[in-house]
């Protein structure tokens, strides 16, 4: 059991297969399909990934059955994110056999995980690229069309893919991801990243700016700048040596415009500033929400999981955004059933949820990942049904805090970016609040709006996972 409960890691769109605009300005020979899983950077990377087949002459389709090279994108954070893909390359079998030029490629974190293993086990796949090795995929698959299995899973400590534009791929036409850094340096013993995703290293401060001013300029009205721990972005300056943090860059991707939303992930709690903080108060545009994965309450399991901070230390720094800045949302990931945890620890996590009042979480049962320290050297023993009885508690928790927060809001104004039509009905508008909280409310005659307008909106109803509201201007 899993949740996921807001627009990061968003399980309608787990296995979304893109198409883009381009298609249908160029012709193209030869058609690639692509599916992405798992987390937003992964997302990103596949509109990298289409920009680099596109300049190679490959258009893309959301049809499989019209495709010449199928591509997932993979996710290994979780064991239940790799049998998702396994299932899925099965379904593949028929379309091979119907079509027997076509070539299937795994990309991404598993392809660097398990590197020719997966040829072995997975017959019908031809190409494996691991995420710091898209550029070479065009000629991975030139060699596969020769009748070689073609892998590459270089990790690189300069890979950021700073001078490609990336193609996006059903875009909404409103908000966009912008990949700020790749890679970890964390080591959480439960987590795999950072041995799919390699060293950390930042992009090049001012392309991050100048694709931002260009989606503004195409009309985009928000920005998600990702990574793994964005708050460690720094990047040097080869010219003059001179080193930008996350604050700056913060303030800088502000400056583009007051009517540009800028949005991050993810935070690791030990290194966000009070710089970046001050930073996110001193703009309008920075919406005040910050996810702040605090995956568990007790510090003696913090200390097994090696997050560096505990309880007291986590809750001190939640404490400081909300004195500088009273109306910040704060989200986080949970993990339950960590090895050694205890009912007591169990307990300190609800307590430190219910402490720190998250108006969102994603929650999830541990999984152990095969060459983490965790799978090394603790012993993964708590039962399935405690862990589940844990996740359940947890999520019970987090849908009474996301209600408590949601009432807060009646009667309170806020500016809402309009996203577009609400799913149940073309009458209501729906988009975000810069808490990043789903607001829906009805179209009205008199206030003619368009998808990525400002509306200003008073809310008059809630549910745990939305706000009602009514158009003010
Ligand atoms: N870098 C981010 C951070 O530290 O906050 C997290 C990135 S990770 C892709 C997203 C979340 O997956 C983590 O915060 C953690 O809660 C969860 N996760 C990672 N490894 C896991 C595992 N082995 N079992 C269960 N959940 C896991
Ligand atoms: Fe994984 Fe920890 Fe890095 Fe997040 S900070 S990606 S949980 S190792």
């Amino acid at each position: 059991m899993e949740l996921f409960t807001d627009k990061t890691i968003d399980k309608t769109r787990q296995g979304e297969a893109f198409s883009s605009e381009e298609n249908n300005q160029h012709h193209f020979s030869r058609k690639f399909f692509i599916e992405s899983y798992g987390c937003a950077m992964n997302f990103s990377d596949s509109e990298i990934i289409a920009s680099i087949l596109h300049s190679k002459g490959f258009g893309s389709t959301k049809i499989e059955e019209e495709a010449d090279l199928i591509f997932l994108n993979t996710c290994s954070i979780r064991e239940k994110a790799e049998l998702t893909v396994r299932k899925r390359l099965t379904e593949f079998k028929k379309l091979k056999k119907k079509r027997p030029g076509l070539l299937v490629g795994v990309l991404g974190c598993m392809a660097e995980r398990l590197k020719g293993k997966l040829l072995e086990e997975e017959k019908l796949v031809d190409i494996v690229v691991g995420p710091d090795a898209y550029r070479t995929l065009p000629n991975l698959i030139d060699e596969a069309d020769s009748g070689t299995k073609a892998v590459n899973v270089l990790l690189s400590r300069e890979e950021t893919y700073a001078d490609i534009s990336p193609i996006r791929l059903n875009s909404n036409g409103v908000s966009a991801f912008v990949s700020i850094m790749r890679g970890c340096n964390n080591m959480c013993s439960f987590c795999v990243v950072p041995f799919t995703r390699g060293r950390e290293r930042s992009r090049d401060l001012h392309s991050i700016v100048n694709e931002c001013k260009e989606l503004y300029n195409q009309g985009y009205k928000e920005v998600t700048l990702l990574g793994q721990n964005v708050d460690s972005y720094n990047w040097v300056d080869p010219n003059n040596g001179s080193e930008a943090d996350f604050a700056t860059l913060l303030e800088n991707v502000a400056q583009i415009s007051p009517s540009l939303r800028i949005r991050f992930s993810t935070s690791h709690p030990k290194d966000i500033t009070d710089n970046v903080l001050f930073t996110m108060r001193k703009y309008d545009n920075i919406c005040k929400y910050i996810h702040l994965p605090v995956q568990s309450g007790s510090t003696r399991v913090l200390q097994l999981m090696n997050r560096t901070y505990t309880r007291e230390w986590y809750l001190a720094k939640v404490k400081r955004i909300k004195e500088i800045m009273p109306e910040c949302a704060i989200s986080s990931d949970i993990i339950a059933g960590f090895c050694t945890e205890e009912e007591k620890d169990h307990q300190d996590t609800l307590d430190i949820m219910r402490q720190s009042a998250y108006e969102f979480s994603y929650m999830f049962i541990y999984s152990e990942r095969p060459g983490t320290l965790a799978a090394k050297s603790y012993n993964d023993d708590v039962d399935l049904e405690t862990k589940k009885r844990r996740l359940a508690e947890i999520i019970e928790m987090q849908n009474k805090l996301s209600l408590e927060s949601n009432i807060k809001d009646i009667g309170k104004t806020c500016e809402v970016l309009i996203e577009g039509n609400s799913k149940r009905s073309d009458a209501h508008w729906v988009g975000r609040n810069s808490q990043n909280k789903v607001v829906i409310f009805e179209k009205e005659p008199s206030k003619q709006f368009k998808k990525g307008d400002y509306a200003i909106v008073e809310i008059t109803e809630y549910t745990q996972a939305t706000l009602f509201g009514k158009v003010i201007r």
